[in-house]
């Protein structure tokens, strides 16, 4: 998988054609939305012949029905091409706001699926700006964008051939200097597409930067590090302004160029054409017939040319996207996945596992790790900070593979099965619960999301949740704020026991928070805890006494490896670690304490 901070600077607009795959289901209105271009086109491509037949026929003689007749004409002209011109518009935006959600989907459903590594190394914040600010970029091109393009190089096409038709010479003369118009401005838009990616990337830093720091926003305050954190992202901030300011100025200059040549040469082509009539080599009819074309062909050669610089960023924002598109997940379920046996038996062993994080690959962080969980068993882990005890977690739930050794649930290596299959026998009761802005029903209901409403309450009744969800404002219909900010450690908990009891998995995985709950709070979490565990088979990263002493086994780890395992009293008698951390964790004469100390 690539680095996203290591992005190789492509310079074509090949990027763009990654979008025909989700512009191709969309033929018919593709289809419609070009017949309606070239309609407008033709109506409007219409008018310079209209104006000549009035200069050198209506006006010179004196017929005024056919002056009426004339104008009626091209008054039904008009009224096509406004027409055309409105379907146009809306059919090729439509195309471009549907393509642009399309894409936007299957970029977010790619992410979702990839594995912890790729988020080490990417910015939340900065994958969310692709998905905004790139996938916006690409909408402004492919909608309006994509419709002036398209409409303007149709005219420019039509206004050429006209020209050619209307006054061989002169239309020669144009087609000379087309070349010095468009060489400049392929060149200069090279230059704009470079900048507008580097200046979409400063765009995505300050996002990346936003998002960390708002999503820690307690942690800044109390730091007091409101001033410097602003500093900071004034400083990104700046930076991507700076960035943008060099990508307008070039901008800026592309525009000069594209009008002074453009009317440069038509100036040039009416002094040549004005002399034509002189001499009496073209009618007055033919010179206003051409000028209208050449203006045609002008202003829709400057409405490319400021497109190219907008199709040149959508190229590098499509990039971007291409690149989070191609971001492999290191985890992938095996062709042919093994499936898992029908009725789970709760079982899980480690057999001889060692591991190492990608971004750490000189320490392991797991060693020689054996151990076979029962069904129904109860296994505590217990371990200094740094331990592995995580770790483990992290391999059972096959968030990461181990280096050597195999993990295993109900006897099936786990790297041999779909991933969605084994993480559907586990529930996870993490130290922190995740609390989703919604209400809190929808939160339990996370566990599976097919619950009714009568599953999620019983859910909530057996997690010892039901009763400060009642007392909320709309009971379990209340929004939980954002990250359930609303709610106390304890609360979060619960919820977190409600999700799992609804899930109702075999294997229940529980890291014991640390943090102190009031008595009330801790009795309340250790009864739902206790209805979750009923028949299930249980490890739990223990920090509290009574937690140990209910286990059926103790293991005790300490860097990554296993030091012991054992009952709480064997373990006291004959393992100093574990002596130690009891006294440091329990107090000192295995008294429960009120709370953890880690
Ligand atoms: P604690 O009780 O403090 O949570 P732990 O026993 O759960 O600790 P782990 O989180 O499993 O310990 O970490 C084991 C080792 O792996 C530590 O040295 C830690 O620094 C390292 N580690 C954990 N996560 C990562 C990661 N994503 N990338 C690199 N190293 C990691």
């Amino acid at each position: 998988m690539a680095d996203l901070s290591e992005r190789p600077k492509a310079s074509s607009l090949q990027p763009l054609r990654a979008l025909l795959p989700y512009i191709i289901p969309y033929k018919g209105t593709l289809f419609l939305a070009g017949a309606a271009l070239i309609l407008a086109s033709a109506a409007q491509l219409t008018f310079p012949v209209a104006l000549r037949y009035l200069i050198d026929g209506g006006m010179l003689t004196d017929n005024a029905s056919s002056i009426d007749r004339y104008f009626l004409g091209l008054f039904i002209v008009a009224m096509a091409f406004g027409v055309f011109s409105a379907f146009r518009f809306y059919l090729v935006t439509w195309l471009g706001e549907r393509v642009v959600a399309d894409l936007r989907n299957a970029v977010y459903r790619h992410i979702i699926r990839l594995d912890p590594t790729f988020f080490e190394i990417t910015k939340t914040g900065e994958v969310l700006s692709r998905l905004t600010t790139d996938t916006t970029l690409i909408q402004s091109i492919s909608g309006s964008g994509l419709s002036i393009a398209l409409r303007s190089t149709l005219n420019l096409l039509g206004a050429m051939v006209m020209l050619a038709i209307t006054s061989p010479r002169l239309a020669g003369m144009i087609l000379l200097l087309v070349p010095l118009v468009i060489v400049p401005i392929i060149l200069v838009g090279r230059r704009v597409r470079v900048l507008s990616r580097v200046s979409q990337d400063r765009i995505a830093d300050t996002s990346g930067m936003a998002g960390e720091t708002l999503n820690a926003v307690s942690t800044v305050q109390a730091f007091t590090m409101e001033e410097l954190q602003s500093k900071r992202y004034g400083d990104a901030v700046n930076a991507a302004f700076q960035i943008g300011v060099q990508r307008i100025r070039v901008r800026a200059l592309l525009t000069a160029i594209a009008v002074l040549s453009i009317f440069g040469a038509i100036t040039f082509v009416l002094w040549i054409g004005t002399k034509s009539v002189m001499a009496g080599d073209m009618t007055g009819g033919q010179l206003g017939q051409f000028l209208l074309y050449a203006i045609f062909a002008a202003a829709a050669a400057a409405g490319l040319s400021e497109m190219w610089g907008e199709v040149q960023r959508a190229a590098g924002a499509m990039e971007r996207l291409i690149e989070l598109l191609d971001a492999k997940p290191s985890i992938v379920a095996p062709q042919n996945p093994i499936s898992l046996p029908q009725k789970s038996e709760g079982r899980v062993s480690f057999e001889n596992v060692s591991f190492r994080y990608p971004s750490r690959p000189e320490t392991l962080a797991v060693h020689a790790f054996d151990i076979q969980v029962a069904s129904g068993e109860t296994l505590a882990i217990v371990g200094p900070s740094g331990a592995g005890k995580s770790t483990l977690f992290q391999l059972l739930l096959r968030f990461y593979d181990p280096e050597s050794g195999v993990v295993k649930v109900d006897g099936v290596d786990i790297s041999q099965a779909a991933p969605e299959a084994v993480r559907a026998r586990i529930g996870l009761v993490p130290q922190e619960t995740v609390i989703f802005g919604t209400s809190a029903r929808e939160n339990i209901r996370y566990g599976r999301p097919d619950a009714s409403d009568a599953e999620v309450e019983a859910a909530g009744r057996a997690a010892e949740a039901d009763g400060f969800l009642r007392q909320l404002v709309e009971g379990y219909d209340t929004f939980l704020g954002e990250r359930g900010s609303r709610l106390s450690g304890g609360q979060r908990q619960r919820i977190a026991i409600a999700r799992a009891i609804l899930k109702d998995p075999p294997i229940l995985l529980l890291d014991e928070a640390t943090s102190s709950l009031d008595a009330e709070s801790e009795r309340l979490v250790k009864e739902a805890l206790q209805h979750l565990m009923v028949g299930r088979t249980t490890i739990i990263i223990a920090h509290r006494l009574a937690t140990v002493l209910k286990a059926d086994r103790i293991v005790v780890m300490d860097h990554g490896e296993i030091v012991d395992v054992g009952t709480h009293d064997e373990l006291v008698q004959r393992d100093s670690l574990y002596k130690r951390l009891a006294e440091l964790q329990f107090g000192e004469n295995h008294r429960p304490a009120t709370h953890a100390v880690k």
